[in-house]
């Protein structure tokens, strides 16, 4: 995807990408580019095919919400940073948390987030479910990006996202029958369900957003508070 159709292709999303927003999208492309050489970032390294597949795929969130209207938002397991650091460079009022089980990653956030200079973010070396453990009902939206299944999703981060606010997934393809008992347990409901094809290549995407509907605080299922797992 070069410029000229990067642009209007997130217009359309709603968003309007200043000379400087473009600018720290190149030089993270850049960062991203010389440290997937020592550590494992990114299969996709072409600049066209990051701008595409990594950038505005991870901006394609803004089809089901209006991001001026989020003051926090946690990113889990968000890898080498998408889709969070995308939207920070785009909506730079966001309160930014980055959750990884990867130390290495977490290192390659941090460097981003000095370089770019972008305030605000939090990058947190943990598994999502033990974070979720000590901040519960704490952002107005949880986001995930080719983490895992969406019942697990739910687990992980529907005790993050404040009463009535979002839990919103980045997906493929998604059958969303799977998940109505974590849903159900978890107090929650699908508000909407966005599917679409990603520009050039046409490849399938959906984005489920889903709405915690009240304090689940105390009601998760036992097997939630049982996870030991240590982080990477
Ligand atoms: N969201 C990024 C993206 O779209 O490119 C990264 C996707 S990568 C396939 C999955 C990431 O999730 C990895 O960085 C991995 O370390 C992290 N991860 C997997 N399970 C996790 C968990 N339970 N808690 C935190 N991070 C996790």
């Amino acid at each position: 995807m070069d410029k000229e159709l990067f642009i209007l292709e997130t217009n359309k999303l709603g968003i309007d990408l200043t000379n400087e927003m473009f600018e720290k999208l190149e030089k993270y492309y850049e960062l991203l580019v010389e440290w997937n050489e020592k550590i494992n970032l990114t299969t996709i390294t072409d600049k066209k095919e990051v701008f595409l597949k990594h950038f505005y795929d991870s901006l394609t969130l803004c089809k089901v919400i209006n991001l001026n209207e989020v003051d926090s938002l946690c990113d889990i397991g968000t890898g080498a940073g998408f889709p969070g650091i995308v939207l920070k460079i785009c909506f730079p009022h966001l309160k930014l948390t980055l959750v990884d089980a990867l130390n290495k990653r977490i290192n390659f956030l941090k460097l981003v987030c000095e370089e770019l200079k972008l305030n605000n973010v939090e990058c947190i070396h943990a598994r999502a479910e033990e974070y979720a453990l000590k901040n519960r009902d704490k952002f107005d939206v949880v986001t995930a990006r080719a983490v895992a299944s969406l019942p697990i999703l739910l687990e992980y981060s529907i005790p993050l996202v404040k009463n009535s606010k979002y839990f919103i997934a980045l997906k493929g393809n998604e059958d969303t029958n799977e998940s109505k008992n974590a849903l159900k347990i978890l107090n929650s409901k699908i508000l909407k369900e966005e599917k679409f094809l990603l520009p050039i290549e046409e490849s399938n995407r959906t984005i489920i957003m889903v709405q915690k509907l009240q304090n689940t605080s105390g009601k998760y299922p036992r097997r939630f508070s049982e996870i030991k797992k240590k982080p990477l």
